[in-house]
C-alpha cells in the first residue's frame, strides 16, 4: 500500500472514474462584469461555508477520547451536509479492512444502512474494488456519475447490489485517511439519485476532512496506547513489588528471630543444625531476590540491545548436571525427581553463564509448574547441533496461551496461585536466539509441558 502522506490541492490528480463537472471554481474568471461579481460573491460564500464546516468538523473530532466515537460524530456532521450517506472503513491490527459505520440521512433507509454494515462487515482485499484501490494507491477517488454497470461490477452479490441500490448511489467520493505516512482507512461519501454530482472542489474539501479525521484517529490511538502502557507499568510495578517483598519479609522475620535469640542469650544454645537450616533459608531468600533483580536488569539489557555473549568451550552435559544438582534440595522438598540422560557429543562454543541461566529457568519452571511429578531432562548431540529437552507432567499450558508465554511479562497462571514476573522464558528465548538457536514448547493442560532448546554447536 502507498505509504506517502500527501495533501490534496486543486492541482493534485485524484483517481477519476469520469471527468468531474466543470463548475466554476474559486479564482476562475468570466467575461461579464456583473456575472463575475455575482459568481465571486457566491464563491466567497461557498468558501466561507466550507471553512465553517471544517471548523465544526475539527470540534466534533476532538469532542471525545475514543476514536470510534469521534468518527461516528463526524459521520453525523457529514451526512447530510456533504453526503446523503457515508461509510467509514478502518484497517485493523491484522491488516483487514473493517467497516466501522454506515449512516444514511433518510431514516427510512436506516435498516438498509444497518444491513450493509452488519452483513458485509469486512472488505476483501480485492484490487478491483474502489476502496481497496484507494487503499493501495493512497489517492482519493471521485466518480461524479456512478454508472449502473460499475455498481453491478463492484457489488459482492445480488443482495449487496440490492442494498446499494436501496441506499441510492449516483455520485461517489472515496477518501484515504493518512496520518504520519500510514493509511488508517477510508471515508466513502455518496450522493443519492436526484442530488447534484460531486465536483473537484467537493473532493478537495472531503480530502481535507479525511486528513483531519486521520489525525484525530491517530491521536486517539496514541492516547489509548499511552494509557495502556501506563496501566501495564503500574500493574508490573505492583507485581514486582510483591515479588520483591515476599523473600524480603521472610528474611526480615528470620533476622529478627536471630536477633531476639542473641539478645536473650539463647543463640549459643542453638544447635549447629538449626543455625545451618536458618542460614540456608536466608541464603535461598537472598538468591531469590538476586534472581528477580538480575532478571529485571537483563530485560533492560535486552531491550537496549546490549545482551552480549561471552563464548567459550562448554561441555553442556556437565553444565546441565550442575544445574540439576543445584535444584536437588528444591526437588526433594517438592517431592519431585529429576531424571537425566544423554546421547552423543555435547560440547560447543557457547556463553556458559547465559546457557546456565536459560536452563535454570526451564528446570525451575518444570519444578514450579510440575505438580510434584517426575521431570525428565535429556540431551542429544548431533553433528552440527545439540538438543536439550525438559519434560514435566504438571499443569500444562492452554493452546491459546502458548504463543505468548515467551513474551515479556506474559504469564498463563494467576499471581495468586504461582509467584513470578513472566520474565524467565522471555530471557531464555533471547539467550538461545542470540546463540542462533531456538526454543519451543509443546503442552496441553493437565498433561505437562515439554520445552526443547536447539543449539547450533558452532556459529
Ligand atoms: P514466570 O514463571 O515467572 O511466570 P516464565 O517466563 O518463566 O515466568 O513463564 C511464563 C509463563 O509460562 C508462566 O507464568 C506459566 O504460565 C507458563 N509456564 C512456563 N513454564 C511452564 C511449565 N513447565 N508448565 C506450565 N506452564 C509453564
Amino acid at each position: 500500500m502507498a505509504q506517502d502522506s500527501r495533501s490534496l490541492t486543486s492541482d493534485s490528480a485524484p483517481l477519476l472514474e469520469n471527468d468531474p463537472d466543470s463548475t466554476v471554481r474559486p479564482g476562475e474568471c468570466t467575461n461579464h462584469g456583473t456575472v463575475t461579481t455575482q459568481v465571486a460573491g457566491a464563491t466567497v460564500e461557498a468558501a466561507n461555508a466550507r471553512l465553517e464546516f471544517l471548523v465544526r468538523a475539527g470540534v466534533v473530532l476532538m469532542a471525545s477520547l475514543e476514536y470510534e466515537e469521534r468518527l461516528h460524530n463526524l459521520a453525523r456532521l457529514v451526512v447530510p451536509y456533504l453526503a446523503d450517506w457515508c461509510s467509514i472503513d478502518l484497517i485493523d491490527r491484522e491488516g483487514e479492512i473493517r467497516r466501522l459505520l454506515v449512516l444514511h440521512a433518510d431514516p427510512a433507509r436506516a435498516d438498509a444502512a444497518h444491513a450493509l454494515q452488519t452483513l458485509y462487515p469486512r472488505l476483501w482485499p480485492d484490487t478491483t474494488h474502489t476502496i481497496t484501490k484507494v487503499l493501495w494507491s493512497g489517492q482519493p477517488w471521485l466518480d461524479p456519475a456512478v454508472s449502473p454497470e460499475r455498481l453491478a461490477r463492484e457489488a459482492r452479490d445480488p443482495q449487496h447490489l440490492e442494498l446499494l441500490r436501496c441506499l441510492g448511489f449516483s455520485s461517489e467520493m472515496v477518501l484515504p485517511m493518512l496520518s504520519r505516512g500510514r493509511l488508517l482507512g477510508t471515508i466513502t461519501l455518496v450522493r443519492d439519485s436526484g442530488a447534484s454530482h460531486y465536483t473537484h472542489d467537493d473532493l478537495v474539501l472531503a480530502q481535507e476532512l479525511a486528513s483531519r479525521a486521520a489525525m484525530a484517529i491517530d491521536n486517539a490511538r496514541l492516547y489509548r496506547q499511552a494509557q495502556e502502557a501506563i496501566r501495564a507499568r503500574d500493574e508490573f510495578l505492583a507485581v514486582a513489588s510483591h515479588e520483591l517483598k515476599t523473600p524480603l519479609a521472610a528474611l526480615r522475620l528470620q533476622t529478627q528471630y536471630l536477633l531476639r535469640q542473641a539478645e536473650t542469650g539463647m543463640l549459643t544454645a542453638m544447635s549447629t543444625d538449626r543455625l545451618m537450616a536458618l542460614m540456608k533459608m536466608g541464603d535461598r531468600q537472598i538468591r531469590q531476590l538476586t534472581k528477580i533483580i538480575d532478571d529485571l536488569l537483563d530485560v533492560s539489557r535486552i531491550e537496549a540491545g546490549r545482551l552480549r555473549l561471552d563464548r567459550d568451550h562448554v561441555d553442556l552435559a556437565s553444565l546441565v548436571r550442575d544445574v540439576i544438582d543445584r535444584f536437588a534440595e528444591e526437588a526433594a522438598a517438592r517431592g519431585s525427581q529429576i531424571h537425566y540422560s544423554q546421547t552423543g557429543s555435547l560440547s560447543g562454543h557457547w556463553d556458559r553463564f547465559r546457557l546456565d541461566q536459560a536452563l535454570t529457568n526451564l528446570i525451575s519452571n518444570a519444578l514450579k509448574y510440575g505438580a510434584s511429578q517426575p521431570i525428565e531432562v535429556w540431551l542429544e548431540g548431533e553433528a552440527d547441533r545439540v538438543r536439550v529437552t525438559v519434560r514435566d507432567q504438571g499443569i500444562g499450558i492452554a493452546p491459546e496461551d502458548l504463543p505468548r508465554i515467551f513474551d515479556r511479562f506474559e504469564r498463563a497462571v494467576s499471581n495468586r496461585d504461582y509467584s513470578g514476573l513472566g520474565l524467565g522464558l522471555y530471557i531464555s528465548r533471547q539467550v538461545i536466539e542470540a546463540h542462533g538457536g531456538k526454543v519451543q514448547v509443546t503442552s496441553a493442560p493437565g498433561t505437562g509441558s515439554t520445552f526443547t532448546i536447539e543449539l547450533p554447536r558452532f556459529v
